[in-house]
């Protein structure tokens, strides 16, 4: 069977190329043949999405709220025919797959909830006064409104929650942006099934053709001119450090740069206390085992740096991690690209002169991850550039320092991350002050005694990081505040009322929170 590609409200299949998916486990083909975009294809994308924007942006939140709402039922309505196709293309159990599905609808109500009640806009009000003196006051009204047409790069890691119908294109949508998915090719046929429920969802609230399309074709053929084309005006990415700055490149050389979040991964490091190792050894180190290997290591926010102090203690919660280890099982990979990069990557830390191998497990398959423990010291990590790069699977380096401030050092030698952590016991907290604080400059996201792995989808989560964790330190790609990456604010000074938006209306008709005169209030202004 061809699958087209969707464009709006139909399907489109202009072109003669088309591609396919395999199962990474046995590298068999599966079911189904995919077209590949035409750069026609790529502008009638644009065009009707561009056509879509001013009325989709103008649709109330609730008609918004509806229409996100309506995605999830459909994608739930996809029942075992999604989970079925997510397994096969990419190897993951079926109970995360359920579970992702779950976070992927989780996702799309909480936005939907988030438009219902309002208050996102940042409605401010400083009303005007004619008889100011020495110069009347001018009556300001501002709040945030969608850039326009998006596009968004699907994750590999995640086939439900980080690709089609995923936070990006969530908040996007809620945001008032119409979005162009550039599929990821190790999930063809997951996008399919799931671009399909988008597009009936679309169809059956009602939203203007053009509020999405989904183009299957190559990251640099198709990528490239999907970002370059001059109607788009804003780009969400996750995948490779690569992958993310040449596309941030890219969007920085047009005629009119536009904002690219590309969230490109990290070493999320966690700093093990002397105090915290001696009375919880055995169980951070199966903490540590499980966060590791969780997804076969396949997460941004996988832990690759483990920090310590040298001492007997350390010696002995070295042994009690090589057992955790040991017990691991190894899970498969979502490609063989994926599979070749993590091994390449683990061999080249394994070989760095004054690395030691603390456990390494070998592949016995050719599509799973066997997990790896390596160490070594401060100075050996401070001279191997290589040591402070993501590993992207279920390896971990542990440096072992010589003292609290070297473990500061080492925080100031770290680039910029979306976690760190920091086990400590309660009664030694005051002697890490520094570290932390240090720490604190470095990452999006502080976790005392947590790992960084299983990332909560809410109001205050921050999943971003000063670069190059991402792109843009400012902004969160999870939670609800992701939508803030799609909207700029807009002023308007002394605009008549019938010319102004709900939210700005003196009688606050959407009862929403507004900051009136410097004072945050559901009041009238
Ligand atoms: P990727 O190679 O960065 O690709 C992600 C998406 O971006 C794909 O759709 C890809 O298209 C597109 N793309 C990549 N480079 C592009 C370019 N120069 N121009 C236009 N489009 C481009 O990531 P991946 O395939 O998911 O995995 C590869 C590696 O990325 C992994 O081994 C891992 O190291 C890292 N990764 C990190 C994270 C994280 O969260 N930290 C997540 C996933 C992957 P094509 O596939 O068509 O080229």
């Amino acid at each position: 069977m061809i699958t087209e590609n969707i464009i709006g409200k139909k399907t489109s299949a202009l072109g003669d190329k088309t591609t396919v998916a395999y199962n990474p486990k046995t590298n068999d083909q599966l079911e189904g043949t995919f077209c590949v975009a035409t750069p026609e294809e790529v502008t009638q994308a644009v065009s009707i999405a561009n056509t879509a924007w001013p009325q989709f942006k103008r649709l109330t939140g609730i008609q918004r709220a509806e229409f996100l709402e309506a995605i999830a039922d459909e994608i739930e309505d996809l029942g075992d025919d999604l989970v079925e196709r997510v397994m096969l293309e990419s190897g993951l159990p079926a109970g995360r797959v359920k579970g992702e599905r779950g976070r992927t609808c989780g996702q799309l109500r909480l936005f939907a909830q988030v438009l219902r009640e309002g208050s996102w806009v940042n409605a401010v009000i400083d009303t005007g006064d004619a008889d100011r003196k020495p110069i009347p006051k001018p009556d300001i009204r501002k709040m945030v409104s969608s850039i326009g047409p998006v596009v968004i790069f699907t994750a590999s890691n995640f086939p439900l929650a980080f690709s089609t119908a995923g936070g990006d294109t969530a908040s996007a949508l809620a945001a008032g942006c119409p979005v162009i998915v550039k599929a990821h090719e190790s999930h063809l046929g997951t996008n399919a099934l799931v671009s399909q429920a988008i597009q009936k969802a679309a169809i059956k609230t009602n939203m203007p053709d053009g509020v999405f399309s989904s183009l299957v074709g190559s990251g640099y053929s198709l990528g490239e001119q999907l970002v370059q084309h001059p109607l788009i005006k804003g780009v969400a990415f996750t995948g490779s450090h690569r992958g993310g700055v040449a596309l941030f490149n890219l969007a920085n050389d047009r005629d009119e740069p536009i904002p690219v979040f590309a969230e490109m991964g990290s070493v999320n490091p966690i700093f093990m206390t002397p105090e915290y190792i001696q009375a919880h050894s055995q169980e951070l180190a199966v903490g540590i085992a499980g966060s590791v290997n969780l997804g076969a290591g396949q997460f941004c926010t996988n832990p690759g740096l483990l920090i310590t102090i040298e001492n007997s203690q350390t010696n002995k919660f070295i042994n009690h991690l090589v057992e955790a280890f040991a017990d691991l099982k190894a899970s498969s990979m979502l490609n063989t690209s994926i599979r070749n990069n993590y091994l390449s990557g683990r061999k080249r830390a394994k070989f760095t002169t004054g690395v030691h191998t603390e456990f390494e497990s070998l592949p016995d398959d050719n599509y799973s991850a066997p997990p790896a423990i390596y160490s070594t010291n401060a100075n050996v990590f401070f001279n191997n550039p290589f040591l402070h790069n993501e590993i992207f699977g279920p390896t971990s380096i542990l440096i072992k320092c010589k003292s609290i401030a070297e473990m500061v050092e080492v925080t100031n030698n770290l680039k910029g991350q979306l976690t760190g952590s920091i086990f400590m016991e309660p009664n030694a907290q005051d002697q890490y002050k520094i570290l932390a604080n240090t720490l604190e400059e470095r990452v999006g996201r502080l976790i005392y005694n947590g790992f960084p792995t299983g990332v909560e989808v809410g109001y205050a989560m921050q999943h971003g990081g000063p670069y190059p964790a991402t792109t843009d330190s400012r902004y969160t790609s999870v939670g609800t505040d992701a939508i803030y990456r799609f909207v700029r604010p807009i002023a308007f000074q002394n605009c008549p009322a019938a010319f102004l938006p709900e939210e700005l209306k003196n009688e606050n008709p959407r009862g929403i929170l507004r900051k009136v005169n410097g004072v945050i209030t559901k009041d009238n202004s």
